[in-house]
């Protein structure tokens, strides 16, 4: 048998094989979708770990998606023999929490930092609004929320904002008192992650050093997509050529980036297909690779890949050819209404489901997350599963986010976000009058929302007071559980469970929030000395990360909390259901399926009709349309519809230009190609398709998806299955003479006894009940703990 790291190298082409095999160098793999780039970038790390190049904590990688980054580490865990779990592999953001966990102190964080999702910013944003008393119609709270997330990527603080007229002055001085508000209140939103540790790398030469001399390779996924932030950032650890350091001259970071100009899609939010080239020229790159062999499509999906994107100018330029044969046509389709489309697409998808295809090798993409809910319906009323990637996220649905608050104040009583989420939900008598006097004495005396309580008088200081005792009460009640637990009590005391329970229309609600209970549950599992420990969920960008001085590792809670926030578009429920894929074009980056569905091809939707209002947007929306095409392995569907329902009016669209752009050969009308329907408009769909009578009435089941289509995904889906069991440990893995039962000593915590011990060498952690402080993980590498003999 061939020695293990040929058997890695065996499968690749002489142009992969060069890529994975370059010195450590920087590096730029340019290449069309479906050329093995993502695969050279894993096979690459595989291949520097098992030859020794590099130790496990030696190297950097950045995908673009929690997902990609899980399917990453999967990934090389089948290839290698060794734990991937502590690598730093992640998106940008995830990597960049993980940075700060480490390094909270010098970032002038709090430990226990909160992350804003987008929908939390905007409602922060609004506050700020409010207390400046500035008109919301101008100002709107989610416009301002976009200008201040743009102004961070651009490296922008208020004060370094071109104040050009009284409109821009404002928005600097909003953008100021929104950063005063978060640093308050201990939280930072997405942009803030990279742009907190990007300013930490800067200004700190010696913490750059350090993590220049730490990761020898970094390798980027996806780098068209990067905008100026995250290039910046990535220059942080990878010294360019000559560049001096703390530590005198450094050598030069070996980035290998990866990446394929056709598919940027990010334009809209900053990124820059110009970091190529920069990147080519700052780091003086010698070693450029293309990959020109597409293994993923069969042919003539490939040739209507290859045929649209012709149709832009200033590519790269890149051929993609298959060995593969031309396979079956690409498919057409017409439709007379939305709701006919999404009944073709049912009735296709489960042909082919009939005919062998797993559900989860279908995939319905579409431009906006608008569109998906049709398409559920149908899915739905036909009890075929499916799953729904962005969009309706289950952490972003109210009942969920309104738990998430109560847990989030037992972590940090002045996250003032959450405390006005849950304050009186469930109704405790506080008004909107008494949270905008409290808001004003917080305001006058700088302090956070729960700690200006008891100076506000009165009934309503009274029940405000209860509401801090009630939050005070679940601290204490939950220390030291269990994350289930934790949850379960929370839900309970809280009220929200019984408030859900006597609503009407509140069944799905509930669902949702034992769903919650699920969700903690499969991010923690049950190992050995008959109690829960901190399982590393496979993301470990949600980083459990020991404190740098006391060893502590995270609470559970907080790493749970930083979960939710980071990863709100994974509905854990669906795991390992054979369900279709349902998500946008966007979010279907990088992946790949035996069979694509694209839906509503019609102009205004695809190209998007904002894309019209820019000069370059017609070309991204044709890049959408390429990495839409280049998602399918075997079987390829294009459809739309001469009428649909939009913003609860009927729209009457033309069918894309962009159908028009591909090679005739490779496709096959389903429908008459020239004016199928054009008659049918008066009469036909009139009385048949008007305005729902297939939704509303029909199925007997319209009243639940009136308060949005929260409750479907998840009825049709089984309970999880519980998480596998990890091997169980040696009883002294810490190699430190700890066994359970000993009493020991730390240095900050005091005097404790060890209740649990677990993973080995660098991993290796204890569980130590410390009396007042509380049950602890930690760290064995990084905390001292003395025995104490009685
Ligand atoms: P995208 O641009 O869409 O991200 P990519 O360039 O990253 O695509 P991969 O996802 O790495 O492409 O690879 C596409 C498919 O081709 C995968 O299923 C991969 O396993 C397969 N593949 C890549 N290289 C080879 C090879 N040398 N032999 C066989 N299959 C390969
Ligand atoms: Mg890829």
């Amino acid at each position: 048998t061939l020695p293990p790291e040929s058997r890695l190298l065996a499968n690749l082409n002489p142009e992969q094989l060069a890529a994975v095999t370059l010195p450590a160098e920087p590096a730029l793999i340019l290449a069309g979708a479906g050329s093995g780039k993502t695969r050279v970038l894993t096979t690459r790390i595989a291949w520097l770990l098992q030859t020794g190049q590099v130790s496990p904590g030696g190297l950097m990688a950045v995908t673009f998606t929690n997902k990609a980054a899980k399917e990453m580490l999967t990934r090389l865990s089948a290839m290698l023999p060794f734990n991937v779990r502590g690598m730093w592999i992640g998106t940008f953001h995830g990597l960049c929490n993980r940075f700060l966990r480490a390094h909270w102190k010098q970032a002038n964080l709090p430990q226990t930092f909160q992350i804003l999702d987008a929908g939390d910013a905007v409602s922060a944003v609004k506050r700020v609004i409010r207390a400046m008393q500035l008109d919301e119609e101008r100002f709107v709270p989610k416009q301002v929320a976009w200008f201040i997330a743009g102004a961070k990527e651009d490296g922008l603080r208020p004060k370094d904002i071109e104040v050009r007229d009284a409109q821009t002055q404002k928005l600097a001085e909003i953008y100021q008192a929104y950063e005063d508000q978060c640093q308050r209140e201990g939280v930072v939103d997405f942009a803030e992650l990279m742009l907190r540790s990007f300013e930490l790398l800067r200004d700190d030469p010696h913490l750059r050093a350090h993590y220049r001399a730490r990761f020898r390779h970094i390798l980027v996924d996806e780098f068209q997509d990067t905008n100026r932030l995250q290039y910046a950032w990535l220059k942080m650890f990878a010294a360019m050529p000559g560049e001096r350091d703390a530590l005198g001259e450094a050598a030069t970071g070996a980035i290998f980036a990866v990446g394929d100009d056709d598919q940027s899609i990010y334009a809209f939010r900053g990124a820059r297909v110009g970091n190529m080239a920069d990147f080519e020229r700052e780091y003086r790159v010698r070693h450029r690779i293309k990959l020109e062999r597409n293994y993923r499509s069969f042919g003539n999906i490939l040739d209507s890949a290859n045929a649209l994107i012709e149709h832009n100018t200033g590519r790269l330029g890149k051929n993609l050819r298959t060995e593969a044969g031309p396979g079956e046509p690409v498919r057409v389709h017409e439709s007379p209404s939305d709701f006919a489309e999404a009944q073709w697409v049912l009735e296709q998808a489960e042909q082919l489901h009939r005919a062998g295809t797993a559900r989860a090798e279908i995939a319905i993409l579409y431009r906006s997350n608008a569109q998906s809910r049709v398409i559920e319906t149908a899915l739905f009323n036909a009890g075929v599963p499916y799953r729904v990637h962005g969009g309706l996220r289950f952490f972003e649905r109210a009942e969920i986010k309104h738990a998430l608050a109560y847990l989030r104040l037992i972590e940090n009583p002045d996250d003032d976000t959450s405390f006005l989420r849950v304050v009186n939900f469930p109704a405790r008598g506080i008004g909107a009058r008494s949270v905008e006097q409290l808001q004003d004495i917080a305001r006058a005396t700088g302090r956070s929302l729960h700690q200006s309580v008891g100076a506000l008088g009165g009934a309503a200081g009274t029940k405000m007071a209860n509401f801090v005792r009630l939050v005070a009460g679940l601290r204490e009640d939950t220390r030291g559980r269990t994350l289930r637990e934790i949850i379960e009590h929370v839900l309970d005391t809280s009220g929200l469970i019984d408030f859900y329970r006597a609503e009407r229309e509140g069944q799905d609600r509930v669902e949702n929030l034992e769903e919650l209970v699920n969700a903690a549950e499969s991010f923690v599992t049950v190992e050995g000395f008959g109690r829960e420990v901190v399982a590393l969920p496979v993301d470990e960008t949600a980083g459990l990360l020991p404190d740098a001085d006391t060893g502590e590792i995270i609470s559970p809670l907080a790493a749970f909390l930083t979960h939710a926030a980071l990863e709100a578009g994974d509905n854990q429920a669906q795991a390992g259901q054979d369900a279709i894929q349902m998500m946008t074009v966007h979010a279907a980056k990088g992946l790949e399926f035996d069979a694509v569905f694209i839906t509503g091809l019609e102009e205004s939707l695809f190209p998007h009709e904002n894309a019209a209002a820019e000069p370059d947007g017609l070309e991204e929306e044709r890049r959408l349309m390429y990495v839409a095409i280049t998602r399918a392995r075997q079987r390829l569907h294009l459809s739309f519809s001469q009428t649909r329902m939009l913003h609860g009016q009927t729209r009457y669209h033309a069918r894309s230009r962009f159908l028009a752009e591909l090679p005739e050969g490779a496709l096959k009308w389903l429908t008459p190609k020239e004016g199928g329907f054009s008659g049918g408009f008066s009469g036909g769909f009139g009385g048949g398709f008007g305005s729902g009578s297939g939704f509303g009435g029909g199925s007997g089941r319209g009243s639940s998806y009136g308060g949005g289509s929260s409750g479907f995904a998840r009825s049709a889906a089984p309970a999880p299955a519980p998480a596998p069991l990890p091997p169980r440990r040696e009883p002294d893995p810490s190699g430190q003479g700890l066994r359970k039962g000993l009493r020991v000593f730390h240095n900050k915590f005091g005097e404790g006894v060890v209740l649990a011990l677990e993973g080995s060498g660098a991993d290796a952690r204890a569980q130590v009940s410390f009396g007042r402080h509380g049950t602890k993980w930690l760290a064995l590498s990084v905390a001292k703990l003395t025995p104490i003999d009685d």
